[in-house]
């Protein structure tokens, strides 16, 4: 302890000397625009990116990592300092100033947490499922102190701020000593700041297979508070604190860990978190080039399923996506591609979702019922221990930008069945409860999968008749495919032959694409091809449409109402045929690829 109080005697002097004379790169004065920067802006905080202090001063930036309590405070002063000398009336109006620490030189893993780390500041990446409302936290309490004689007022604590969430009664008073009378907290006069909680959890990608995703308690303060939403991707700089275990009443040794952010960025870059190397991406390119890469990546997906190839190639097409449009109007059309699959129970459904989320950038694996109490959308939840009114994020917000594979789809709880359309749609979801309105990001695309309500499929009645989902969700899904498992000596014995042969010999089963490359290929696709319908594509699929309004007009008792939103699917199918290609144009082939698709929906859904 000595050896740090020594260290730190000139931490407010060696932080000044920071700001006042490093230079980046280009020869710029940085952190003192910075703080220029602030004073305009009317902001209390300064940006440090960590790597600019390292290069400084070493010792300092490991300082900040094991006492990051004492250093920020050192650095709080050194900022107020500075700005009282730039500008002292805007100094007098703040408060406190503080410094905010971005991205440290690595991120703990939220499950490699542990008691070491107490007290240290760390950095988190995680998915942000749960936040409380905005409260109020005391971080000076006043206290009135009465006794016979005289009441008197105090703050507490004497100095600095109330860390953590306890607010203990001052054993004595400062003011005359005396340990008895009474003391009344008085929350108007104490000194409040916005405080909130939030849940980070594990992102998909992170967690080992077969195991849950962890997650940990954030505290965001001040300017902090709502600076994310569920479903957001973020990274935390924080310091570790402890509280005590909530789930009991009793005074028991054991205690939870937390985090007091500091500093809390939100990714935008969806697909920037999947890695692509230099030779990855030569490698994709050479696959790009291939005349054949489109059966090739079918064939990559599930290959130990036999058959279901429009099945597989609607899964590719949706792994891959249309292209989103935002018009000027800011009015926005979705490019992901729906898929729903309607099959007779052991017909590899749940098979072909699971692989679809593995290789699906972002992807997630979940039930209809949804794997937590948020479901598939969001809901607003109260803690049991704390009472507290949470607003969580469910499967489609988690998998905003990539996709949710939804399995028994038809099991959704009702909450979620009113939820979904706007979901399906707009990509948003939008929820009013218990003092919590929130609209969070959807932007997932959908690949589900239902059972009959039959038991089995039943071709002599409808699809609306054979799934329990409201017509109005079935009209979402750009794709229907009807899985029905009916004998056929022929197709059977291949069946037979392509299972028996995987059991036997399990390496022979190897997809043309291994997934890792495969996952690699997609994310490059999304992220740089954004193909353009062509006229004579686009003179396709008029047609095409054209014809199938009339067609479903002679037969108004059909299936499935054709509707705009078939012409926007086909759009979208085609422009995902062409990315599969890593083309920036939508030809003729990719319509005609689009309209095979739709036709073998159609005829699947009897519509022929
Ligand atoms: P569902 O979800 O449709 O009820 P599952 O995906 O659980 O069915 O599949 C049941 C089992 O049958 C799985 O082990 C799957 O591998 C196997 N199976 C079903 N259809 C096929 C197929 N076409 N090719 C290979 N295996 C299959
Ligand atoms: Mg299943």
């Amino acid at each position: 302890i000595a050896l740090v109080e020594e260290a730190v005697l000139d931490v407010k002097e060696r932080f000044y000397e920071f700001i006042r004379t490093y230079r980046d790169r280009s020869g710029q004065y940085k952190y003192m625009n910075r703080i220029r920067q602030m004073i305009t802006m009317g902001q209390k905080s300064l940006v440090v990116d960590y790597n600019d202090l390292y290069v400084f001063d070493t010792k300092l930036a490991r300082l900040l990592i094991d006492h990051p309590d004492v250093v920020l405070r050192q650095a709080a002063e050194a900022v107020q300092d500075i700005v009282t000398s730039e500008a002292p009336e805007y100094a007098e109006g703040i408060e406190r100033f503080r410094v905010r620490i971005r991205a440290l030189p690595k991120t703990t893993p939220l499950r490699g947490l542990r008691s070491e780390y107490i007290g240290r500041l760390v950095m988190l990446e995680g998915i942000l499922v749960r936040t409380t409302p905005v409260r109020e936290k005391i971080v000076k309490a006043v206290f009135q102190h009465c006794t016979k004689e005289s009441c008197h007022e105090f703050e507490w604590p004497p100095e600095g701020e109330i860390v953590g969430e306890e607010l203990e009664k001052p054993p004595t008073c400062p003011v005359c000593g005396s340990s008895s009378g009474t003391f009344r907290l008085i929350p108007e006069k104490s000194k409040l700041i916005d405080w909130q909680r939030i849940v980070l959890q594990e992102r998909p990608e992170e967690v080992p297979p077969g195991q849950l995703p962890r997650s940990i308690e954030v505290v965001l303060q001040d300017e902090l508070v709502d600076s994310a939403r569920p479903g957001d991707r973020v990274t935390v700089v924080g310091i570790v604190r402890i509280k005590p275990d909530t789930s009991t009443r009793k005074k028991k040794a054991i205690y939870d860990l937390y985090i007091e952010a500091n500093h809390i960025e939100v990714s935008q870059k969806v697909l920037e978190e999947v890695k692509i190397t230099r030779e990855d991406e030569e490698r994709i390119k050479a696959l790009a080039r291939d005349p054949w890469i489109h059966k090739r990546i079918v064939a990559s997906i599930a290959p130990a399923i036999y058959g279901h190839w429009d099945i597989k190639e609607a899964i590719a097409l949706a792994l891959f996506g249309g292209v989103p449009k935002l018009f000027r109007d800011g009015v926005r059309i979705r490019g992901d591609i729906h898929v729903l699959i309607v099959g007779d129970p052991g017909t590899a459904k749940s098979q072909l979702l699971l692989y679809a989320s593995k290789i699906a950038p972002r992807g997630i694996y979940t039930s209809g019922k949804g794997a937590t109490a948020a479901g598939l959308t969001a809901a607003v939840i109260r803690d049991k221990t704390t009472g507290e009114y949470y607003l969580e994020a469910g499967a489609l917000v988690l998998a905003d930008g990539g996709v949710a594979a939804i399995d028994e789809i038809d099991k959704m709880r009702d909450e979620d069945r009113s939820a979904i359309h706007e979901a399906m749609e707009q990509q948003t979801v939008s929820i009013a409860k218990a003092g919590i309105v929130a609209k969070l990001n959807a932007r997932t695309t959908v690949i589900a999968a239902g059972n009959p309500k039959f038991g089995r499929y039943l071709p002599n009645r409808t699809l609306a008749d054979n799934i329990n989902l409201p017509p109005t969700i079935l009209s979402r899904f750009d794709l229907i495919f009807i899985l029905r498992d009916t004998p056929n000596p022929e197709e059977d014995r291949k069946l037979a032959r392509h299972v028996l042969q995987a059991h036997r010999e399990t390496e022979l089963i190897k997809p043309e694409i291994e997934p890792e490359l495969l996952r690699k290929y997609i994310s490059y696709a999304r992220r740089y091809v954004r193909p353009r319908l062509t006229p004579e594509a686009a003179k396709l699929i008029e047609d095409f449409f054209v014809e199938m309004r009339r067609m479903s007009s002679e037969n108004p008792e059909g299936p499935i109402s054709i509707t705009t939103r078939q012409l926007e699917a086909l759009i979208r199918l085609a422009e995902a045929h062409a990315r599969i290609a890593l083309r920036n144009e939508v030809t003729v082939e990719d319509a005609e690829a689009a309209i095979r698709l739709m036709k073998a929906f159609l005829e699947s859904a009897g519509l022929d």
